[in-house]
């Protein structure tokens, strides 16, 4: 169905934002909390991922108030599930006629929207923003995992893969169980070691600067060193605007950033030119999965080097205790 979205050269910006709480609690430079602001101020919704504490699930939930908003704050590191968003989605546009929505997601997810939203006729009414991402691991392993660390040590009541004491370059994972931090540096680094992501991440065809959502965000990797008089070691986001609609979103979100105009030389990274490698011990890692465990192939392959586990020791001592397994 015919509508007045434009592709445009996209236009990228490196920009945090200027309020210091909401950076710090922010995964980048806090682009989502930015941007779902202009739509929440407003009485619009905001489509976006929240994990529940109860199923161990990253879920796509219909928001309308910042206190639920601020609950979808923080990058999950798992497949995160969709299904019910679009229904619910198209019920509350027909219900909202005056109102406009705002579909946040990666960007498999954001753009399976922006056809939805084509084929029903509403892409007119939505504004579509999908994240750089270097793939995502199959839930049913975060899942065991969650649950095991609940079998030893209790609830977890708590979930962050980046959180930001340590700044913006050195996340810290970990969560609350019975009160207490619990390091899941062991999960992080089987994710970033390329053995868990679905196999469809290996081919991903959105790993690229040009796509038809109207803002991508991500981290502004490497931003120390092409704009170093604009780093921020709290976070700073890349933003890739895509559309004449990114660049009124853009525009209306401008004053509660501090931006600079930025190109693809500085924001380059590799999940903007291809998607992840598949890792040669992906087949060894699910054979052993299937065998032997999640307790098995967490230490098996999410092992720390030496050398990192005396830096965090060190950085322990210093900041207050974190529990390891
Ligand atoms: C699995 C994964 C891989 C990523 N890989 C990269 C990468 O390679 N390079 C890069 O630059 N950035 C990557 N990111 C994005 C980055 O970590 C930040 O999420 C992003 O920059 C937004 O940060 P923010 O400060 O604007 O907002 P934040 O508040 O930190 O982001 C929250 C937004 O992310 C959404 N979100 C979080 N987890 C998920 C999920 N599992 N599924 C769907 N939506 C989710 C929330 O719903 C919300 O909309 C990845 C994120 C994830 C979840």
């Amino acid at each position: 169905m015919k509508n007045n979205i434009e592709i445009i050269d996209t236009v990228i910006y490196a920009g945090r934002l200027k309020d210091k709480k909401s950076l710090l609690y922010s995964s980048s430079g806090g682009a989502f909390v930015a941007i779902s602001d202009a739509f929440l101020n407003n009485g619009d919704a905001v489509a976006c991922a929240v994990y529940n504490y109860e199923n161990y699930t990253t879920e796509f939930q219909l928001i309308e108030s910042r206190e639920e908003r601020d609950k979808a704050i923080g990058s999950k590191y798992m497949q995160s599930r969709p299904e019910q968003i679009y229904k619910a989605t198209e019920e509350w546009l027909k219900e909202n006629p005056e109102k406009k929505l705002l579909f946040v997601g990666m960007g498999c997810q954001s753009d399976g929207f922006r056809k939805f939203s084509e084929i029903k006729g509403i892409r007119d009414r939505v504004y579509i923003v999908d994240i750089i991402c270097h793939g995502s691991p199959s839930p049913k392993l975060w899942r065991e995992y969650a649950k095991s660390i609940e079998r030893k040590d209790g609830k977890i009541t708590y979930l962050t893969f980046k959180d930001k004491r340590n700044g913006w370059k050195f996340p810290t994972a970990y969560v609350m169980v019975g009160g207490q931090e619990y390091s899941i540096r062991d999960y992080v680094k089987v994710f970033y070691n390329r053995c868990m992501l679905r196999p469809s991440c290996y081919e991903c065809p959105y790993a690229t600067t040009e796509r038809k959502t109207d803002i991508t965000i991500g981290d502004f990797w490497h931003i120390e060193e092409t704009i170093p008089d604009f780093y921020d070691p709290n976070g700073n986001s890349l933003f890739l605007i895509h559309t004449n609609r990114g660049e009124e979103l853009f525009e209306k979100i401008k004053n509660d950033l501090d931006y600079r105009l930025s190109n693809t030389t500085q924001c380059w990274q590799p999940n903007l030119e291809a998607p992840t490698k598949k890792s040669e011990q992906r087949e060894e890692f699910w054979n052993d999965y299937q065998k032997k465990g999640i307790d098995f192939v967490m230490k098996k392959y999410g092992t720390v080097s030496m050398k990192t586990k005396i830096k965090n020791k060190l950085l322990k001592i210093m900041r207050g205790g974190v529990r390891t397994k």
